[in-house]
């Protein structure tokens, strides 16, 4: 097999890349489920873009609609000016997923980033209250910029803002004292509600109800629900950061469905474009709407491709319920089969929810040796949480069975060649 020539990358790149170290090969083409480098070697795909192509990679019915935009001269770039494609899409969004879930949601358009959707979040919050501080969690991912990062976990992340990380509190997530045996909430309500606590009354609390940066960390819809109590009893802003677990990530279109709850803000981003076209949104409350004309703009806040398959995405996929339960159905394929993977050897254990599991390791280097291995089988696959110690899995939503055996047989596979010895 003739080496990929990646002499410019590492030449000329940035020593700021990161996946491509781990799929050390020259991707090509994709469609569906599968990526082609360009040797025409072929990869399944677990990772789905970071979870931007839940609809899987050149999707046909987005990519039709694509096609027919650009080739009739629709409107690329717009800023936020009025367009056909915004109207439609925003016509669609409201009439497809927002009111039917009894959603009274304003919709803003940030930037095209998941960082900038939790920055324009976390302004407005400070906006509507006029206070400064905010509650996260720990293993929380929320992005690069500087705001975003100051509620973000990850000690090496955090230190790369070079100046300090400032009015942010971090609060246990669901299970991250269980060892002690000591309920999540203790410790945030007693700081709330004591005077002499030493913490300053929030605007928001930012949660993800599955971390998935933060190791495939699940809140149960229990904790999701007092945490809204808990917020709402105190006057508190509640933020959900769907970016990567929204649009059907775990099942249902919102990942907080599951709970019943209301969040009083919402972020989406990475597969809300449909076809992994840079786009995102914030929603929230109407009454929260106190922004100013243009107060946080962006030039890319209109990229009318990615509200064309947005649109098509939401019409074809959000209709009806189809897409929710096979996602469902699948999970718990993924689930079965990951049980039995796990049972086999020692020191390791499966979480998951909907289309994103995974598989922790005690040892965390095996997970980065799993996912190597998968890869020199054909399966992209990452690792995830504070040590790397977590194999996430990320199917695009659209894979089909046959694909998901496929990719779980070669996990499977991997995970015997790496932890071989360790059996039970
Ligand atoms: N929030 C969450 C929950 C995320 O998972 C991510 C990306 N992994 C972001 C925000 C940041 O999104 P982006 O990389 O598009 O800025």
């Amino acid at each position: 097999m003739n080496m990929p020539d990646m002499t410019v990358f590492a030449e000329t790149e940035s020593n700021v890349r990161g996946y491509c170290r781990s799929w050390p090969t020259v991707f090509d083409t994709a469609s569906g489920s599968w990526l082609r480098d360009e040797s025409g070697r072929e990869y399944l795909d677990f990772f789905a873009g970071a979870g931007a192509l839940n609809y899987g990679h050149n999707n046909p019915v987005l990519k039709q609609s694509l096609l027919d935009y650009i080739g009739g001269d629709g409107i690329t770039h717009a800023l936020d000016m009025s367009t056909v494609a915004k109207r439609d899409l925003l016509e669609t969004l409201r009439d497809t997923v927002l009111r039917p879930r009894g959603l009274d949601y304003k919709v803003q358009f940030p930037g095209p980033t998941g960082a900038n959707a939790v920055e324009a979040a976390l302004k407005l919050a400070r906006k509507v209250t006029g206070r400064t501080e905010i509650l996260n969690f720990t293993n929380a991912f929320h992005g690069m910029t500087l705001g975003a990062l100051s509620v973000t976990g990850n000690a090496a992340k955090r230190a790369g803002a070079g100046v300090p990380l400032q009015h942010a509190t971090s609060m246990p997530y669901d299970g991250y004292l269980s060892d002690i045996e000591a309920d999540s909430f203790t410790w945030m309500e007693r700081v709330l509600d004591d005077a002499s606590s030493g913490l300053d009354q929030p605007a928001a609390v930012i949660v993800e109800t599955v971390q998935g940066e933060g190791g495939v960390n699940i809140a149960s819809a229990q904790w999701l629900r007092q945490l809204a109590e808990l917020c709402s009893a105190r006057e508190i802003l509640l933020i959900v950061d769907d970016v990567q677990m929204g649009c059907g990530r775990t099942g249902p279109f919102f990942s907080f469905e599951v709970a019943g709850i209301t969040p009083d803000i919402v972020t989406l981003s990475k597969s809300i474009g449909g076809y992994g076209l840079p786009m995102a949104l914030v929603l929230f409350k109407p009454e929260l709407d106190v922004w100013a004309p243009g107060e946080h703009n962006g030039t890319f806040r209109g990229n009318n491709p990615a509200f064309v398959t947005a649109r098509v995405a939401l019409e074809h996929y959000w209709s009806d319920d189809a897409l929710e339960t096979a996602t469902l159905a699948k999970g718990e394929r993924i689930e079965r089969a990951l049980t039995g993977m796990v049972a086999t050897f020692d020191g390791l254990s499966t979480r998951g929810r909907g289309l994103v599991h995974g598989v922790v390791f005690d040892d965390a280097s095996l997970a980065s040796k799993v996912c190597e291995t998968a890869f020199d089988r054909g399966l992209l696959v990452e690792t995830s949480g504070p040590e790397d110690e977590v194999v996430k899995l990320l199917p695009a939503l659209t894979i089909t069975e046959a694909e998901l055996d496929h990719g779980l047989e070669l996990l499977a596979g991997s995970m015997d060649a790496v932890c071989s010895g360790r059996g039970r």
